[in-house]
């Protein structure tokens, strides 16, 4: 039976669970607070361009738009490391062709979910509503535009409103659920890599670069017009290293001289973009109680929100629309047990890629210049090779795959102890005990295909 239903949020969960809603036949209003990001020139919100990888781009082919969002990605094979003295060095994120991860403009790709979500005919946007609250006993919605207030009455509604998520609130206060939020030291700030005088990529166009400095790191994703996306991952406070020490222009300017010399040395204006581009703040969302009743439900950051390390904030929140949808066909008469059973099925999942996102920091800041690292890294994607069904590294299990997180999780731990002991006393792959490896991995069960 079609249904009225309510979204607060036109992000990326928000819009793509749109589309997937009003193809079972319902018919969806959704409730944004910014302007339409697609005629008003407002900031992406927090990060201009994100990594695409798998799980999202199996959720955008099953609603049909992948189509229009591949013109606008710019793959990445792997991380570019940029040591101290400015040498680089590509470490490749997969060992087969189709295994590497996309930058894309948050906005050109929210864009394409808002126009596809249109293009049902089913769905209707309200743009600067900010939502204020659920009133479950009214059945009434408050928002205000500006300085007005306003009430509108639901039936059902899904809160898709991000990690400061207005609708969690009056869900958990509903359910008597609870929010545990766990926030990282580090905050992050964008900055731009200009293009060249003709547009051109100033370095490697092809690749996420990094410049690991274990305490905080740098990374940037390319855009298409030549430019790259940069951005400081620094710990908040405190003395040595810290934005809170990043004042004057002359601490800035020492600060990336002494740091990231080959970067600096790029972009003439550093510290007028450091100066005026906004400090974001990073934590771990976990909600328990994501449902209230068969009448509200929350999705995405609003429920399950991660740091940015293993870049699936996004990709999860996807992931997480396409099992929503599963669940309500699974029991299109009784939305209270989907919700419930979506849970579930799912919070194991979100707990597990939250908990990796944290682990990445450490990979992407530290381990990537390690040499016992770099050992076991090769050893992983040779063993991957020969073992493709059974042994698969946990990046390409996060990223090239849909093996659900959690099983991701406890199989990268199995498989770090085959790597550890295979790699103990050796400098190379080339002395690798293969029959061992061999006995080893047939002790591992086969992966979910
Ligand atoms: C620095 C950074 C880098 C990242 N990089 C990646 C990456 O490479 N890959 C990846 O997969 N993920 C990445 N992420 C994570 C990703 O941005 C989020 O996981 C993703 O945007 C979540 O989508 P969402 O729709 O749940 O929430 P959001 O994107 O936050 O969307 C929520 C929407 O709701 C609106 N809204 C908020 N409050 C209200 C309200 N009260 N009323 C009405 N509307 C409201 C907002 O304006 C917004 O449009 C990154 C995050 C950060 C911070």
């Amino acid at each position: 039976m079609s249904k009225r239903l309510t979204i607060i949020g036109a992000g990326p969960a928000g819009s793509m669970l749109s589309i997937l809603l009003a193809r079972q036949g319902h018919t969806v209003t959704i409730y944004e607070s910014r302007p339409d990001m697609r005629i008003t020139d407002i900031s992406a919100g927090r990060s201009i361009n994100l990594a695409l990888a798998t799980r999202g781009i199996e959720a955008l082919k099953a609603i049909g738009v992948m189509e229009e969002v591949e013109p606008s990605l710019i793959p990445m094979y792997g991380r570019m490391i940029h040591d101290e003295d400015g040498q680089t060095s590509l470490q490749t994120y997969g060992s087969r062709p189709h295994e590497y991860i996309s930058s894309v403009s948050r906005t050109a790709l929210n864009s394409v979910l808002l126009d596809a979500a249109e293009a049902t005919g089913r769905v209707t946007i309200h743009f600067d509503m900010r939502c204020r609250g659920v009133d479950f006993d009214q059945n009434l919605l408050t928002f205000t535009r500006g300085e007005e207030t306003v009430e509108v009455p639901f039936v059902m509604v899904f809160g898709t409103d991000g990690s400061a998520s207005a609708v969690r609130e009056s869900v958990l206060e509903a359910n008597g659920g609870q929010l545990t939020l766990e926030p990282l030291v580090h905050g992050y700030k964008e900055l731009t890599l200009p293009a060249g005088p003709h547009g051109e990529f100033l370095i490697e166009r092809a690749a996420l670069h990094i410049w690991p400095h274990k305490d905080f790191m740098l990374i940037a994703l390319p855009d298409p017009d030549g430019s790259f996306t940069v951005t400081i991952y620094l710990p908040v406070e405190g003395p040595g290293n810290t934005f809170e020490q990043l004042v004057t222009d002359e601490q800035v300017t020492d600060f990336f001289a002494q740091h990231f010399a080959d970067f600096a040395a790029l972009a003439p204006d550093l510290t007028a973009q450091f100066a005026a581009n906004p400090l974001g703040l990073l934590a771990t969302v976990r909600t328990t109680g994501w449902a209230f009743q068969d009448r509200a439900v929350l999705l995405g950051d609003a429920s399950h929100g991660v740091v940015p390390f293993h870049g699936q904030g996004m990709n999860a929140a996807f992931e997480s629309c396409i099992e929503l949808d599963r669940f309500l066909k699974e029991h299109p008469d009784d939305w209270a047990t989907a919700f419930a059973a979506f849970e579930q099925s799912r919070k194991p999942d979100t707990d597990a890629i939250a908990d990796m996102a944290v682990d990445n920091y450490v990979e992407m800041s530290t381990s990537v210049v390690d040499e016992r690292y770099v050992l076991k890294r090769a050893l992983a994607l040779e063993m991957e090779k020969r073992w493709p069904e059974t042994f698969v590294p946990r990046y390409g299990m996060v990223m090239f795959s849909t093996v659900p997180y959690a099983v991701a999780q406890s199989r990268a731990r199995a498989q770090g102890k085959i790597l550890d002991q295979l790699t103990a006393g050796i400098a190379t792959v080339d002395e690798v005990c293969w029959e061992t490896a061999a006995a080893l991995v047939a002790d591992l069960e086969p992966l979910p295909s």
